[in-house]
């Protein structure tokens, strides 16, 4: 492909992704198909000889397209958002063509540079504390991680490595082994696996703090544990704080936990993954309260600011805690340039009315959950995900979920709280409006009522 061949293509597949963005929702959400169905509808080996691009783009639409779970489809609501936008697509082009490897500031000063910028303006979107943001002469700053898996995991490494320095300042003759083997990390019984598997990588122990009724980690669970590992002579040395928890979206009380964090000499790293993008919004502003405690804090404008994947926002109060521990890879991409696009094409205004349109949506689900008696919601409907099930048991909603995921006009997934099944209905596509949100609870009503009952349902006996 020459240059001159590279802009017909180019332009016939700008054409080809606005057709399919355009059209998605004609396309089942989901895939039927069974685990294995590629490998038969392709080679065996790389051709010897190049292929024509024509054949290339047949196979898009033969090979690979039935195989997509269509994750922009305004009737994907699954998992949390993947964020996608067209000012992320174009400029997420622009960094491919720029193809550099920003490791260090004379590896691409443009690389290094925007990207400090990137994280200020993010930083000052948030109104995160002033010790957060690098400025010209600040302590702290902000870096883009592929995901927040890695940034847990980074700031986990940093914080390790203060303890152990902290440990030896007063004694000289511990090892580093010696005190690796006490330390002991503290997360959330609802957080996210990739906080366990942290402190797997990072080898050191880590406890789950039982939540309360609301799914929030409270200030006395997290001192009694402490106080518990510290009277075994272990060294608590770190907690990472969730803000919107993967399975129902609950929030941690940082005020409360912060100055226990920062009394006890550990670190307190906060995981917002998804929830982190609605504190752009002044409304939604308070939950992050407290993060003033906080040693590092991270959240994903590839979930819900519209920046397509991957671009995991993470900050420090103080990089020299964190600079051998920026990233795990060397090379970097030029990933600032989609949150530039996105930024300077929407404005803080454009990144709130979208935030906004979703809440307002996850509202709607919910009001109508909540006219059906039949059907119950399991926890606060704070941002865009509504954790709602059947009255009755696990496995009649386990029923209606097999229904759902077999008639592949809207997608969900489950989760657990307290032992129950619940069906979790997060608000994802950008494109989603009201008739969807309509149709999809009129799907569900029907798939649960119509047809094969689950059961015999009616509205007056319980269904356990
Ligand atoms: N933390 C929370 C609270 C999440 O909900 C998720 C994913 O949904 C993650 C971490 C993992 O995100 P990532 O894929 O960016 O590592």
């Amino acid at each position: 492909m020459d240059a001159a061949e590279f802009r017909r293509r180019g332009k016939e597949m700008v054409d080809y992704v606005a057709d399919y963005l355009e059209n998605i929702e004609k396309r089942p959400v989901y895939p039927d198909l069974e685990p294995g169905y590629l490998r038969s509808l392709i080679p065996n080996e790389a051709p010897l000889e190049p292929e024509s691009y024509e054949d290339i783009i047949k196979d898009v639409e033969r090979v690979i397209m039935p195989g997509v779970t269509h994750w922009h489809s305004p009737y994907f609501f699954a998992y949390f958002p993947a964020a996608s936008s067209y000012p992320a697509m174009v400029a997420d082009m622009l960094c491919g063509a720029i193809g550099c490897i920003g490791f260090s500031w004379a590896a691409s000063p443009a690389c290094t540079e925007l990207e400090t910028v990137m994280l200020d303006w993010l930083g000052k979107m948030l109104q995160l504390p002033e010790c957060f943001i690098a400025g010209t002469h600040g302590r702290g700053g902000g870096v883009i991680q592929g995901t927040a898996s890695e940034a847990t995991l980074m700031s986990l490494l940093a914080a390790r490595c203060k303890a152990v320095r902290r440990v030896q300042a007063i004694n000289a003759k511990k090892s580093e082994s010696e005190i690796l083997s006490k330390l002991v990390a503290y997360t959330s019984d609802q957080a996210h696996s990739s906080v366990e598997r942290a402190a797997l990588i990072g080898a050191v122990m880590m406890r789950k703090v039982p939540t309360d009724n609301h799914y929030a980690v409270r200030k006395e669970m997290l001192k009694k544990m402490v106080e518990e590992d510290k009277a075994a002579g272990l060294i608590p040395f770190y907690f990472c704080a969730t803000l919107g928890t993967t399975p129902s979206c609950a929030f941690d009380h940082l005020t409360e936990l912060g100055p226990l964090c920062n009394e006890e000499n550990m670190w307190m790293h906060i995981d917002a993954a998804y929830a982190g993008s609605a504190f752009v919004c002044p409304e939604f502003r308070p939950l992050l309260n407290g993060v003033e405690f906080a040693d590092s804090f991270n959240f994903n404008p590839h979930k819900w600011l519209l920046v397509n994947f991957d671009c995991s926002a993470m900050w420090v109060k103080e990089r020299a805690d964190i600079i051998g521990h920026w990233q795990i890879p060397l090379g970097r991409r030029f990933r600032s340039l989609k949150m530039w696009f996105v930024f300077r094409m929407y404005g803080l205004k454009g990144l709130q009315a979208h935030i906004r349109k979703q809440v307002a949506l996850a509202k709607e689900f919910e009001s109508l959950v909540r006219a059906d008696k039949r059907f119950e919601i399991c926890a606060e409907v704070v941002l865009g995900l509504v954790c709602f099930r059947l009255k009755g048991s696990n496995e009649l909603n386990q029923e209606l979920l097999k229904r759902i995921t077999k008639s592949r006009e809207i997608h969900l997934v489950p989760c657990q709280l307290s032992g129950r099944f619940v069906l979790r209905f997060a608000i994802c596509a950008r494109s989603t409006e009201s008739h969807h949100i309509q149709q999809a609870w009129q799907h569900i009503t029907q798939l649960t009522f119509e047809g094969r009952p689950l059961r015999s349902l009616n509205d007056n006996q319980s269904w356990d």
